[in-house]
């Protein structure tokens, strides 16, 4: 527990209104409910609840008459609310105070908020409101304001990893490299989450902590099956890669871990693709878009994996959804027609091709505008310039390199770009 919020339990100077804030996994409710179990503990030890006396278990089990937890993101009408108004003026059944945890508070509708600030105005004194919330600048002052508030924050992975290192030395156990690294990540900055699986590691009886036992403790999936999915995305095998998927489902693994694994894997990615994680070889340039798309489409899964009543759904959708996304692109360039003998009809598109050039190369692309392009063969490409510096820039290799990954958006295959001086061109 915060050591303010044990002082004032162990004093017996308890609030009756909290307001705990923080991002998902903090530990709000957890601490909202040792809250509420030290209260009405009769066995308490300083501000611990004993865990053993028939209100702890109670608690525990979730049974308790005298805690109630309401979530306002699923009941956000008043109904609920007038409800809690009315059962507030009983007294507990059994322990010292009732405890009403609410959960996502910044849920609740307006009418909602007036019931319960009519209730925070003057509550019994049998009462400990415990309002949690992700969003708390969405609560208004009138609320906020009757409650004493902590802050709740995300443990780092970092300092995950170092907690994990201490209690582990502290035991005696020992661990394959990349363990604690995997349960940190699993446990997405909550320590409670992390020392539950280092105890379930542990619990297995060996010496050494196996990342091959991590993966099948936690359902998650080697690094290797995240690879290939991803290989399986960014080249369009949209059959295989949801091949993959239903064999991760059948194999018993966690879908929202793995999803979850999936996002991190991608934005891992994408960071080395632009030199900012800490692999030493990104991705190549042309799969940037592609990652981009991917990371969003099954961010938004992850997010949906939340409410689906099948977990594998969202997961799917993704993966058509890129491969739509991948056939529009397509379609986008492939609007380009060819002449009846099969060689490109450069002036059709050139427009385009200088306007997509000029989006990946805003600094060359006034350069290349300059240029009269000629075709010379089927995927040879001429460019005329009248003026040295224009030739010079665009014959660059990086700048021909863009230019020859625009040309294959309309027709692709190898392109052979040469750019020459025009002697005859600024004569009259
Ligand atoms: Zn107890």
């Amino acid at each position: 527990m915060v050591r303010t919020l044990a002082n004032a339990v162990s004093a017996g100077r308890v609030a009756h209104a909290y307001l705990f804030c923080g991002p998902r996994g903090t530990g709000k409710t957890t601490t909202a409910k040792v809250l509420a179990k030290a209260v009405n503990c009769t066995r308490r030890q300083g501000a611990e609840p004993c865990g053993e006396c028939p209100s702890c278990v109670s608690i525990t089990a979730g049974t308790s008459m005298d805690v109630l937890e309401i979530d306002a993101a699923s009941n956000r009408g008043v109904d609920e609310v007038r409800e809690l108004r009315e059962k507030v003026k009983f007294r507990p059944a059994a322990g010292d105070f009732k405890v009403y945890i609410v959960d996502e508070v910044h849920m609740l509708t307006n009418e909602a908020f007036n019931a319960l600030l009519k209730t925070l105005e003057e509550p019994p004194g049998h009462v400990i409101f415990v309002l949690a919330t992700t969003e708390p600048h969405k609560l208004p002052l009138t609320i906020t304001s009757r409650c004493q508030r902590f802050d709740f924050r995300r443990i780092t992975r970092k300092d995950l990893v170092m907690r994990l290192e201490e209690v582990a030395e502290q035991s005696g156990l020992t661990a394959e490299s990349g363990v604690f690294a995997l349960i940190a990540r699993v446990a997405d900055g909550s320590l409670r989450d992390a020392l539950g699986i280092l105890d379930q590691a542990a619990a297995l009886g060996e010496d050494r902590i196996s990342l091959a036992d991590l993966h099948s403790i936690l359902g998650t999936v080697t690094d290797d099956v995240l690879e290939r999915l991803v290989r399986r995305l960014l080249s369009g095998e949209t059959g295989p890669a949801l091949v993959l998927l239903q064999e991760v489902e059948a194999a018993g693994k966690e879908l929202r871990i793995f999803a979850r694994e999936l996002t991190d894997y991608l934005r891992g990615l994408l960071h080395a693709a632009y030199g900012a994680g800490q692999a030493a070889v990104g991705p190549p340039e042309s799969d940037r878009e592609r990652l981009i798309d991917l990371l969003a489409l099954f961010a938004r899964a992850e997010q949906e994996m939340r409410f689906a009543t099948r977990q594998i759904l969202p997961l799917e959708l993704a993966v058509v959804g890129s491969a739509r996304r991948r056939g529009a692109a397509a379609e986008a360039g492939a609007g380009a027609s060819s002449r009846a003998d099969g060689t490109p009809d450069l002036e059709q598109v050139w427009g385009e091709v200088l306007a997509e050039f000029r989006r990946r190369n805003p600094p060359v692309g006034p350069w290349l505008a300059r240029s009269e392009p000629i075709l010379a063969g089927p995927r040879k490409l001429q460019l005329k310039f009248r003026d040295e510096l224009a030739k010079e820039k665009v014959a660059l290799p990086e700048n021909k390199g863009i230019l020859e990954k625009v040309l294959n958006r309309f027709y692709p295959g190898r392109w052979q770009i040469t750019c020459v001086l025009d002697g005859d061109y600024g004569e009259p």
